[in-house]
């Protein structure tokens, strides 16, 4: 078979190219996935325990943009499952962002006086970065603000990035809010919920598609090469056009050295009891090594009884090797990833899509808006 197409790596901003183009363009695609399965970081399977599992971190779907809402429903019906987080803090599980059932629980009594001060000045439904709280000149609101910096968000920032507060960027700072309502919601979107077969399933069906030919296990680096100003298939000149979802600086071994990543080690734990923690996903803010516990079920919805499987995340620096997870934005990195993208840039042919391709944080349903978006230009 010859391609039209070739698309490098299988998580959504790959698999969605994959299916636009097989189906809306009519052309020959030849996908290429390094892993032993489809789906990327948004990979699901079951554990030995039968509990449905994330195996690189928690993935919740949500989202406002509705034509990619539409577009995955047509490979997935989604649950009506809507995430929270808490915090631990000492013991105390309070909501996050922090809203009013967060004050109630630190503050108790005191609580009534604090939610008045905040509705009297702003509209409820508003989140209020921290900062502005401390401007206000309030000595009860500089407590909150005071409070919520560093039991909720500090420390875990610390561990998140390996930096210390004082280095966090104040744009990042910024965006720590209060959040003036009773939604215990971690988003607020209008669509949100879990695929109800799990996101495998739904990758699956994405790819069921004549046109498409997946060959997982594959390094595409094993079989497509870029020297040059030439892409080669096989050793052969290939003059179709090729998607590219990996790592940029791996891509061009490493030519201009490593772009900086965090990656996170999962520590799972399967455990004899119906449930482990009161929600989805609690963050560890003031203690802990690790910055948050997830319990699958809770996600998910899966029924089982008298058993239950979490995961603890634990950040620290990526190195070759490790899974690259979260790019770490500054102007130096982005710099280094210009140099790279001109390399890209000479390829007319090749195009760059996905958060490690474009060294950019993406939420799904973004990458696969991304994904549609360069699918309308090249068909
Ligand atoms: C811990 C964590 C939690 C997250 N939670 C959420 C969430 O709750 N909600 C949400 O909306 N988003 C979440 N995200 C973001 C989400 O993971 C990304 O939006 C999504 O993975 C982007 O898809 P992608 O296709 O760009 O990348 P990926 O899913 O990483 O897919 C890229 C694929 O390319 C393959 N590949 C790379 N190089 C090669 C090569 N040389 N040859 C062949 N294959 C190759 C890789 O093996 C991989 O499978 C989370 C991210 C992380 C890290």
């Amino acid at each position: 078979m010859s391609y039209d197409v070739i698309v490098i790596g299988c998580g959504l901003a790959g698999a969605t190219c994959a299916r636009e183009l097989a189906e809306r363009g009519g052309q020959r695609v030849l996908l290429l996935e390094r892993r032993p399965h489809v789906g990327g970081n948004a990979y699901d399977c079951e554990d030995g325990s039968g509990i449905l599992i994330h195996k690189y971190g928690p993935h919740i779907f949500h989202t406002n943009n509705e034509r990619v809402y539409r577009y995955l429903s047509r490979f997935t019906d989604f649950s009506d499952y809507m995430h929270t987080v808490t915090a631990n803090i000492h013991g105390n599980f309070v909501p996050v962002p922090f809203n009013f059932n967060s004050i109630e629980r630190v503050f108790g009594d005191r609580a009534p006086g604090l939610i008045k001060k905040l509705t009297d000045k702003y509209p409820e439904g508003t989140k209020i970065p921290i900062f502005e709280l401390t401007e206000q000149n309030d000595p009860e609101l500089s407590e909150l603000a005071d409070y919520v910096f560093n039991n909720v968000f500090a420390h875990y920032t610390e561990k998140q990035w390996g930096v210390p507060i004082t280095e966090v960027s104040r744009e990042t700072l910024a965006r720590v809010p209060v959040f003036l309502s009773r939604d215990d919601r971690y988003f607020q979107d209008t669509y949100q919920g879990m695929p109800k077969d799990g996101y495998t399933a739904m990758f699956e069906r994405m790819l069921d598609h004549g046109n498409i030919e997946f060959c997982l296990g594959t390094d595409a680096r094993d079989r497509v090469r870029f020297e040059g100003g030439v892409i080669t298939l096989d050793g052969e000149a290939f003059d179709g056009r090729v998607i590219f979802s990996g790592a940029l600086d791996e891509l061009f071994d490493y030519r201009y050295g490593d772009l900086p990543y965090r990656t996170l080690d999962f520590g799972f734990e399967t455990h004899g009891v119906d449930s482990f923690q009161p929600n989805g996903t609690v963050n560890y803010t003031v203690d802990m090594p690790y910055t948050r516990i997830t319990e699958f079920k809770k996600l998910t919805g899966q029924k089982k009884a008298g058993v239950t499987t979490i995961m603890k995340e634990y950040s620290r620096a990526c190195t070759r090797g490790d899974n690259p997870y979260y790019a770490i934005l500054n102007k130096e990195n982005l710099e280094l990833y210009g140099k790279y993208k001109e390399l890209a840039d000479r390829y007319p042919s090749l195009f760059l899509v996905g958060r490690l391709a474009e060294y950019k944080y993406y939420n799904m349903d973004a990458i696969v808006a991304r994904a549609l978006e360069l699918c309308d230009r090249l068909i």
